[in-house]
């Protein structure tokens, strides 16, 4: 069994209480690594750490010596990228075509896109007219922000932490990562690619654990962090700002979606069954942009049911390097548990289940794994509670619609406001639904295709602030003008 330390000051460390907590595959319930769970002072340290470090070398670092360390950094993800494919398929049991196609690629591309931007975007300045005529000169500095604290989910474990820490650390700051308790080992294994790419101590530490009295809450509410950047649930958000509200620290949110897919009758059918498809079941429906509401033009509502269905029902469970396999198990019993409670409740509000709804037979030696089927339902009203609530599953419920101005509303009937997916071949109507949905990211035609340069975030309670491109640098520093008199 692996042993996963915590990462403080540039070394692996076990907790200060000797506390560890166990890891088990979802794909078959095995244990697979046992991880130190940072106490109070373990995070004592690692903001010390983050904090001399901020004072020290790495504060004191050239922008474009910092740029560099950081393309190296993505060059060792690149050169150590099957160890990065190894540990997050044996946490998350997802296939190995999603971490090498996508997850582990992003993480490697969160390094370098940063850092390139840091370097290229200019900061401001203006002339000013004075009453005596001789005017001023205003401009604009940059500066890090400080301790930034990571908070992040598990769906995406490696993608998203880096989405946090490649910019937090292009900009000048320093981090401590409090990873999802479900997926430990890539932060991990970041921790010894940071040393071999010269990354100076106490820029990037990891403390692993839960979060209400744990890891999770003494980092948040610790006031050595100056900023909080989190992804999860908007529950969890909820908690974190009340904790940043202490201090009055800056946060920045990435929270939950129950996101729409519109979908017209002059589709191209074939793609959108198949962007529908991915945006529903990729990553066993654990993405935060998934669809899990999808409205329908009524001319097509049969055929398009039937052929999601299809899709749908030809899935291959199994090993996530089996070749063929396309689906994985959930994260963990615990999910499981709550993603079959929804499965139940549909039934129990009036669902027609198109598809699914259960557990599938597995061969004997995956059956302890959190597996479940990809579900569809149909025929329930707008205020049932799968149509309301973020599941966080491989489900969606179809509705048909009849006009644009009824999906409009339809798809804006929601607390969140995280992404929506529209399907059209008119571009005139894509234009004007997408101006009318509201949510932070649109996808016409295509579903989850990233420009690192783009706004990401959400809406209503989806979240607070903006990342990626420039946006990220106006949170992870903070600008001071500087006015001269001339
Ligand atoms: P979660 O909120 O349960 O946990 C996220 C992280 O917060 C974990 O590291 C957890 O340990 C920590 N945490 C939990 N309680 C805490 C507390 N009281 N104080 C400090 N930290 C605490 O979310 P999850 O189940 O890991 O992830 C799934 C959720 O994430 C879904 O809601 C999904 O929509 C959302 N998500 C959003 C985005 C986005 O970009 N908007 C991306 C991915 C996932």
């Amino acid at each position: 069994m692996l042993q996963i330390d915590n990462f403080i000051n540039g070394e692996f460390v076990a907790a200060s209480t000797g506390r560890r907590f166990e890891k088990r595959s979802p794909v078959d319930s095995q244990p697979i690594a046992s991880i130190a769970e940072a106490s109070e002072a373990d995070v004592d340290r690692a903001v010390a750490a983050a904090r001399s470090a901020l004072e020290g070398e790495w504060g004191q670092m050239s922008t474009a010596k910092r740029v560099d360390i950081l393309h190296a950094v993505a060059d060792e993800i690149t050169r150590r990228f099957d160890d990065f494919v190894a540990a997050e398929m044996a946490d998350t049991g997802q296939p190995h075509h999603v971490m090498t196609h996508a997850f582990i690629p992003r993480g490697a591309a969160n390094f370098k896109v940063f850092a390139d931007i840091v370097k290229n975007v200019p900061t401001e300045a203006f002339q000013m007219d004075t009453p005596d005529g001789e005017g001023a000169i205003n401009y604009a500095l940059r500066v890090p922000k400080g301790v930034i604290g990571v908070i992040s989910p598990w769906n995406a474990p490696f993608l998203l932490m880096t989405w946090k820490v490649g910019p937090a650390l292009a900009c000048g700051n320093t981090v401590v990562v409090k990873p999802s308790e479900e997926t430990p080992l890539t932060a991990a294994l970041l921790g010894e690619v940071m040393n071999s790419a010269g990354v100076p101590k106490g820029v990037y530490n990891v403390v692993n654990g839960f979060g209400p009295d744990s890891a999770g809450e003494f980092v948040t509410r610790h006031q050595g962090v100056d900023a909080i950047t989190f992804t999860g649930e908007t529950r969890t958000g909820s908690t974190i700002m009340k904790a940043a509200s202490e201090g009055i620290r800056d946060v920045s949110f990435e929270m939950g979606g129950k996101n729409a897919g519109i979908i017209f009758a002059d589709c191209d059918f074939d793609k959108t069954i198949d962007g529908i498809f991915r945006s529903a079941f990729l990553n066993t429906g654990q993405v935060c942009l998934g669809t899990e509401r999808v409205y329908v033009e009524r001319p097509i509502f049969d055929r398009f049911v039937a052929a999601l269905k299809v899709k749908a029902e030809g899935v291959k469970f199994g090993r996530p390097t089996e070749v063929g396999v396309n689906y994985g198990p959930l994260i963990s019993h615990e999910h499981r548990d709550k993603v079959l409670s929804y499965y139940a409740k549909a039934v129990a509000e009036g669902a027609t289940v198109v598809t699914g709804g259960g557990v599938p037979d597995m061969p004997s030696e995956l059956a302890q794994g959190a597996w479940v089927q990809p579900t569809i339902w149909t025929d329930l009203p707008e205020s049932a509670a799968v149509v309301q609530e973020e599941i966080f599953g491989p489900c969606c419920h179809i509705c048909p619609f009849d006009t644009e101005a009824e999906v409009i509303q339809l798809a804006n009937a929601s607390d969140y406001g995280l992404s929506t997916t529209i399907w059209t071949e008119n571009l005139a109507r894509a234009h004007r639904v997408a101006a009318k949905v509201n949510v932070g990211i649109t996808w016409v035609n295509s579903w989850f295709l990233r420009d690192l340069r783009t706004a990401f975030g959400g809406s209503k309670q989806s979240g607070i602030g903006r990342e990626g491109g420039v946006h990220s640098l106006e949170f992870y520093t903070e600008m001071r003008n500087v006015c001269i008199k001339l």
